[in-house]
C-alpha cells in the first residue's frame, strides 16, 4: 500500500509543469513508469536546465556571498558550483523516489537553531531538501558555521520519510498488516516537529508553509538579519 501511495503519488507531481529551479524530473510518456503490480519505480529521469547554475551562483551570492570568500568574485570555482548543483539535483532525485515538496520543513527549527554551527552540522538549517529553503542567509560571521554547512543536505525529515516508505517490514504479509507499524512510525511527528510536513494542497494554510525561508519559525526576525547583511555588505 505505501509503496503504491509514494510511487503514484511522485508522477502526478512530477506531471505539474513548474518551475523548479530550472532543473526537474523529466516526464514521462503517460507520465510513469512503475511495475503496476508492486508500485515500484522502474525508471525515472532528472532534466537538467543549463542555467541552473547562473541560478544557484546568484543565490549562493547574495544570501551567503559574505560569508564564503568563493562566491565574492566571478567565476566562482568549479568545486562550489559542483555543490551548488549536488544540492538542486539531491532534491530532484527526491522527488524521483515519491518525496513531494515540504515547505513548513524549515519552520520546524528555531532562528538559534540555524545560527548553531553544532545544530547545523548534524541536523542542517532545515531538516529535508525538499523545502524551497536555498542556502542559510540568516547566518552571521560570528555563527562560524562551516561552509559546507550553508548548504541543504539530506536531513532528518528525509531520513525518516525513506524510513516510512521503504524500509521493510519483517513479517507483514499484506499492506493492512503494515498499517499498524506505519501508523507507529507516523505518531513519531506529534513529539517531533520537524518531521511532519506540508503539502501542496494547504495552499498557505499552514502559516510555516513558506519557500525561499530559512529559519521562518520567526520570519519577521529571519528577514531582519538578511536585510542586515544587505545592506551592511552589498549595499553601497
Ligand atoms: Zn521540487
Amino acid at each position: 500500500m505505501r509503496r503504491k501511495m509514494i510511487r503514484n503519488g511522485a508522477p502526478k507531481m512530477l506531471d505539474i509543469p513548474s518551475y523548479d529551479g530550472c532543473l526537474r524530473p523529466s516526464r514521462m510518456p503517460r507520465g510513469r513508469m512503475h511495475d503496476p503490480r508492486t508500485g515500484e519505480i522502474l525508471e525515472s529521469d532528472i532534466q537538467f536546465y543549463h542555467n541552473i547554475m547562473n541560478l544557484a551562483r546568484d543565490w549562493y551570492f547574495v544570501q551567503v556571498g559574505h560569508l564564503d570568500p568563493r562566491a565574492q568574485k566571478l567565476p566562482i570555482p568549479d568545486d562550489l558550483m559542483g555543490e551548488l548543483i549536488r544540492y538542486v539535483v539531491a532534491h530532484e532525485v527526491g522527488h524521483t523516489l515519491g518525496f513531494q515538496h515540504n515547505m513548513k520543513a524549515s519552520s520546524t527549527y528555531s532562528l538559534d537553531q540555524v545560527r548553531n554551527r553544532d545544530w547545523v552540522k548534524k541536523m542542517g538549517h532545515t531538516p529535508t531538501l525538499m523545502d524551497y529553503s536555498r542556502f542559510n542567509y540568516v547566518a552571521q560571521p560570528e555563527d562560524k558555521i562551516d561552509l559546507e554547512d550553508l548548504i541543504p543536505k539530506i536531513g532528518p525529515y528525509d531520513k525518516w520519510a525513506t524510513m516510512w516508505g521503504y524500509k521493510p517490514i519483517q513479517g507483514a504479509a499484506s499492506s493492512e498488516d503494515e498499517k499498524k507499524v506505519l501508523n507507529g512510525w507516523a505518531l513519531e511527528q506529534d513529539k517531533t516537529p520537524h518531521l511532519r510536513f506540508s503539502t501542496a494542497k494547504s495552499r498557505g494554510s499552514d502559516p510555516g508553509d513558506n519557500t525561499e525561508a530559512v529559519g521562518d519559525a520567526d520570519a519577521v526576525a529571519a528577514t531582519g538579519l538578511e536585510s542586515k547583511t544587505l545592506r551592511e555588505r552589498w549595499i553601497c
